[in-house]
């Protein structure tokens, strides 16, 4: 661990976020911008910016870098692979940062899977803090998943651990159509889970163009036909997480990402897993990221922190 100031960077499909922890913890500084579109050299030139503006507004020595990503890095060529931001795939994200920041930082860059920094962060000290085993998801733009047991992350030999997320959604009903996913399958869990898969499942059902949110806000709002749509995405995702339960067996499953700010899916999903988990009572909790849309970018920053 580090003495110097620690950034972390969450790069979202739509927002972009950068902090800078003290060593102590405290959040010292704190910028959120719009994602540039589907453009690599731009999203390098929006990092390496608010970098370069949190170090003059910080005006302190040393600092290292932690960068949570929609995808991951390739153990076998150091670029990024499974992106669903998808012009960041192939490119040696690392080395283009590491050569524009390098000289200002106190450690090479550290970059993970953005689920993988969520759970990271709600492990140490958030929704999963006691728990020895915590498989982290965001559902948002995309749907990635992270494991953390007995307080490391986990990566496995490929960076795919917990990538639940292009596995087929288990259970499917014949109605419920598999579409083609970005990855090259047909049926993923994202295409069902991800805030832009569940609106286009709503609106071939429907008719109604809607985004993910504004269905959730018509379901509360009362609206019968908003309801329905927002069950039929509570079962899907009792469906994936029952087969998470069923391999890995966590002691606390913890959802991140805007659809975890649904606040009936903590009472809705567990009471729908039961009839999947190969189990007699299912006792697993599910919470929701107690450092809300930080948990992210926090984790960045405590990643770039370790040595
Ligand atoms: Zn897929």
């Amino acid at each position: 661990m580090t003495n110097a100031i620690r950034l972390g960077i969450d790069l979202g499909g739509t927002k972009t976020e950068i902090i800078a922890l003290a060593p102590d913890g405290n959040i010292l500084l704190r910028q959120r911008v719009a994602t540039p579109g589907n453009d690599y050299q731009a999203i390098v030139n929006c990092l390496c910016s608010l970098v370069e503006q949190a170090q003059q507004q910080l005006q302190a020595g040393t600092y290292t870098l932690g960068l949570g990503i929609p995808g991951a890095i390739s153990p076998a060529t150091g670029k990024v692979k499974n992106a669903n931001t998808t012009c960041l795939i192939g490119q040696d994200l690392t080395t283009d940062l590491q050569t524009r920041l390098g000289a200002q930082l106190a450690a090479p860059i550290r970059i993970a899977n953005d689920a993988d920094c969520m759970v990271l962060s709600e492990a140490s000290d958030g929704a999963g803090a006691g728990f020895n085993s915590v498989f982290g998801v965001i559902i948002g733009t995309g749907c990635g998943g992270g494991w953390v047991i007995n307080g490391q992350l986990h990566r496995g030999p490929n960076a795919i651990a917990g990538e639940w997320g292009h596995n087929p959604l288990p259970w499917r009903s014949p109605q419920d159509e598999a579409w083609a996913c970005y990855c090259g399958q047909q049926g993923c869990i994202e295409t069902f889970v991800s805030g832009p898969g569940f609106a286009r499942h709503a609106r071939a059902a429907s008719g109604q163009s809607l985004t993910a949110q504004q269905w959730y806000q018509q379901a509360q709002d009362g609206d019968a036909t908003s309801q329905t749509q927002v069950q039929r995405y509570q079962q899907w995702l009792a469906q994936a997480l029952a087969s998470v339960i069923n391999v890995m067996d966590p002691e606390v499953i913890v959802l991140g990402g805007g659809l975890s700010n649904w606040l009936s899916l903590y009472d809705e999903v567990p009471k729908l897993w039961e009839q999947f988990v190969f189990s007699d009572q299912v006792s697993t909790p599910l919470r929701r990221a107690q450092h809300g849309d930080s948990s992210g970018v926090r984790g960045a920053a405590w990643l770039g922190g370790t040595a």
